[in-house]
């Protein structure tokens, strides 16, 4: 990136607010993409950049990412980001994140923040104490909680939407899935499917997490270059981006590829290819969206309801159906359908917000 005002115009962003406190060594971006929606949401990040302008880029990547991720899955929030530039694991978090409060705060609601990549839920306690303007919270705080189970629904969900596509059928009894990855989403995963009599093949680098699942769930065990080449009807990436690319799609054995895991493509051209093997891919911001539709469905709706918050997840599944609606309608691959699903719905509600409710001169 060479002029931010050149990249902001581009992808039509609305604001940076550039942040330091000298005498804590502070430095942060907070990038607002769009609040067509409503209020810009998106975590923090904590980093350490090769350069101010890339932690900048990175912000506002990450920012239009969630406004893509929110509207897609029917959420009424546009898309924000925050990176710390330092080393994530500095120790004065307090402070740190206290101030970062201090400058949300500024923003008067327009962006609403989170945990990601470098920061934790303690570090979310710090920033609440300063602004109200936060998600990921504990439980004891009004927030949601753990969402990695609600991540793992929302992929299930997706599943199921793919199956039908594929298979005539939603259902995933007998279906072989396999499993790249068994942290907090992919078992959560792997306990979910295997309620729902999927048979599974799961790896790991960590070879104890493995074990334990394959005990467990009467799982096939792979190493963690072998599950590429597994027999299986699902590929379920739940661990790194990048995974999606010329080697393996050559080596893949699986009819739909459908998980968590962020960025799998690792090029735009995956995505076409993967079409080209007819081959159901869900896109990733689509099928890992569970966690944060049921981590934000408190905003604005009196706090956290479990009933409430796992019916929106569930709806993960109608989320992919209109992905191939678009998809079949304009004849492209579901991850460039599921940018034009997002961006027909912003343009809606737009509409919809031309009408003022209040008509005082
Ligand atoms: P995690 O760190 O808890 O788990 C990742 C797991 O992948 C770990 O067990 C790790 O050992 C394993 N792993 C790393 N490299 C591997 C490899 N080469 N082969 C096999 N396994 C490998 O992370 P998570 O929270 O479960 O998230 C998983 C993915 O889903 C990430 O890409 C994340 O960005 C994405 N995601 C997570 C959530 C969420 O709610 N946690 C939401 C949206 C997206």
């Amino acid at each position: 990136m060479d002029s931010i005002f050149d990249y902001m115009q581009q992808y039509d962003y609305e604001n940076v607010l550039l942040c330091q406190d000298r005498d804590l060594d502070f430095k942060a971006v907070i990038a607002v993409h769009d609040t067509t929606l409503g209020p810009a949401t998106g975590g923090c990040r904590m980093w350490q950049y090769g350069s101010e302008m890339d932690a900048i880029e990175d912000a506002l990547r990450l920012a239009k990412g969630m406004t893509y991720k929110y509207a897609a899955a029917g959420v009424n929030l546009g898309g924000g980001k925050a990176v710390i530039i330092g080393d994530p694991g500095r120790k004065d978090r307090e402070p740190v994140f206290r101030v970062l409060g201090k400058f949300i705060n500024r923003l008067g609601g327009k962006y609403i923040t989170g945990e990601d990549v470098g920061t934790t839920l303690q570090d979310m306690e710090y920033i609440h104490m300063e602004t109200e303007h936060v998600v990921t919270l504990p439980s004891y705080l009004g927030g949601a909680g753990d969402i990695a189970p609600m991540t793992a629904y929302g992929v299930v969900r997706a599943m199921q939407a793919c199956c039908m596509r594929v298979f005539g059928k939603n259902s995933l009894e007998d279906k072989v899935v396999a499993v790249q990855g068994l942290g907090a989403v992919g078992h959560n995963a792997v306990e979910q499917l295997h309620a729902l009599g999927a048979r599974l093949v799961v790896s790991d680098i960590d070879r104890k997490k493995v074990d334990s699942m394959a005990a467990e769930y009467g799982a096939e065990k792979a190493d963690p270059d072998g599950i590429y080449d597994a027999e299986c009807d699902i590929f379920c990436p739940c661990a790194l981006g990048g995974i999606l690319n010329d080697e393996t799609l050559d080596r893949l054995k699986c009819r739909i590829i459908c998980g968590s895991a962020n960025n799998q493509l690792k090029e735009e051209r995956h995505g076409k290819l993967i079409q080209k093997k007819s081959l159901v891919y869900a896109p990733d911001y689509i099928a890992n969206a569970g966690g944060t539709i049921y981590d934000t469905d408190r905003l604005g709706s009196g706090g956290v309801n479990n009933e409430r918050g796992k019916e929106k997840v569930s709806r993960v599944y109608e989320n992919m159906e209109k992905v191939f609606e678009v998809a079949d309608r304009d004849g492209i691959p579901t991850y460039l359908a599921a940018d034009r699903m997002a961006e027909e719905r912003i343009r809606q509600v737009a509409w919809v917000k031309r009408y003022v409710d209040d008509l005082k001169p």
